[in-house]
């Protein structure tokens, strides 16, 4: 059986992440997407095509994803795609919080986008809505059910907090119920308005899930889902003295692409001025040393670099100050196909 393609988070992937527009209609709790260093520009039809064409080089081999902000404002999305689709890109993706404004699903075909990746952050109404606002549960079931209904093919994003972990284990019901192809786990980051919480509460109020807590439930959780015939991916994020630790900023080719023209290789790089490339009337150039690409080259004991520089308190180390495991690259996850 072939499998549609989207977004993958394995060694010699590509992805390019594109954020057309950084506008939202939602103010979600943990939202990554920081005004000051990505701009609050929505990108002009014009500069999008330009921006893929500098892209289309190997196009065949990059999975595409759409993003924002919610990308579904932007009203040139439609025309973006059907570029995107002639350029040759090896899948195209759009993420939504299921609003899908200007009547997205009637102005392309399932021809046009392999994937709507949807995002939902608990399984009950409850306790999405008090992360990603009121309104947001039902719409996204709703933008699901509608994809669907049109002949799309879906998947789900789900970012492990300690405000939704406990709602994992209820997942496989409602995506078997919805019918969505693709589950994705996240973990939460320091990023965005979270690390902005963070720096500005104590460590005990922290968005983020105890290793013990990640290792007693994802694993467990997404095989569940992947017995219903799901595809799932998540990530390990707490390495065992056994396991390799990779960068993906070596071992795979990603791209993070801003409308202030900053483009990144790490999504933990993103808060910082440290973007290794950047558009420059329409050329991608690199930018000066020291950037990100200076940091992936760093081998410690502790696994992911960025990681021990914005959230070291999720390293614990033994008596002697040693790292009791390493924290895995949050773009190399592990993937469950059943089917
Ligand atoms: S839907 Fe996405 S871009 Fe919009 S506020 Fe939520 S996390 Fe941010
Ligand atoms: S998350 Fe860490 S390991 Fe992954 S690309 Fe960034 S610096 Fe490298």
């Amino acid at each position: 059986m072939t499998l549609t393609k989207t977004v993958a988070f394995s060694k010699k992937s590509a992805n390019l992440f594109f954020h057309i527009l950084t506008k939202c209609n939602l103010k979600c709790r943990h939202c990554y997407i920081n005004p000051a260093q990505h701009g609050k520009d929505t990108l002009p039809l014009a500069t999008i095509k330009a921006w893929l064409e500098a892209f289309a080089p190997d196009s065949g081999s990059k999975n595409l994803i759409f993003l924002g902000g919610e990308p579904t404002l932007h009203p040139d999305l439609p025309a973006a795609v059907q570029h995107a689709r002639r350029l040759g890109f090896g899948s195209i993706t759009i993420d939504t919080n299921g609003f899908l404004f200007h009547d997205i699903l009637s102005k392309v075909t399932p021809e046009d986008v392999d994937y709507f990746s949807f995002s939902l952050d608990g399984a009950t109404r409850e306790t999405n809505d008090r992360i990603r606002g009121n309104g947001s549960y039902a719409a996204c079931l709703d933008g699901i059910r509608r994809a669907i209904d049109r002949g799309f093919t879906t998947s789900l994003i789900y970012t492990v907090s300690s405000a939704n972990i406990q709602e994992l284990a209820m997942m496989p019901d409602l995506l078997d119920k919805l019918g969505v192809d693709r589950f994705f786990i996240q973990v939460i980051g320091l990023r965005g308005k979270s690390a902005l919480a963070q720096n500005a509460s104590d460590i005990h109020k922290s968005p983020q899930v105890s290793r013990s807590q990640w290792l007693d439930t994802v694993s467990r959780a997404a095989q569940m889902i992947a017995d219903r015939d799901i595809i799932v991916t998540y990530p390990k994020v707490f390495l065992g003295p056994e396991e390799k630790f990779e960068c993906a900023g070596i071992v795979a080719d990603n791209y993070f692409v801003f409308p202030n023209g900053r483009v990144y290789r790490c999504p933990l790089c993103e808060d910082f001025p440290i973007h290794s490339l950047c558009f420059q009337e329409n050329q991608l150039v690199p930018t000066a040393k020291l950037n990100e690409q200076d940091f992936f080259q760093l081998d410690i004991p502790e696994g992911c670099v960025m990681n021990k520089m914005i959230q070291p308190h999720n390293i614990s180390c033994d008596e002697k100050g040693r790292p009791e495991y390493k924290i895995a690259c949050c773009l190399l996850k592990e993937e469950i196909i059943t089917r």
